[in-house]
């Protein structure tokens, strides 16, 4: 998406905009970020980020590391038994 073509739909419709306060993200004391919404005005899709490559160190640095697990794959061809 923050290269400009729509994740979803493959489509060259993305806008970016600025969110409104109330989505900033507190990072730690004194910290806060900016996130910025993403949206394919073709099909809808919408994806947020961070932008600030200093606010993303400081999560690293402060929040909880999320390891990967294995987990089971899911596709939409999945059904109910597998
Ligand atoms: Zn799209």
């Amino acid at each position: 998406m923050k290269h400009g073509i729509c994740r979803n739909c493959r489509q060259q419709a993305v806008f970016k905009k600025k969110a409104d306060a109330d989505y900033a993200i507190p990072i730690k004391t004194l910290s806060v970020s900016a996130v910025y919404h993403f949206i394919c005005a073709n099909c809808g899709y919408i994806e947020n980020y961070i932008l600030d490559a200093g606010k993303l160190r400081q999560i690293e640095q402060h929040w909880e590391y999320v390891p990967p697990q294995d987990a089971p794959r899911r596709t939409d061809e999945d059904d109910e038994d597998g």
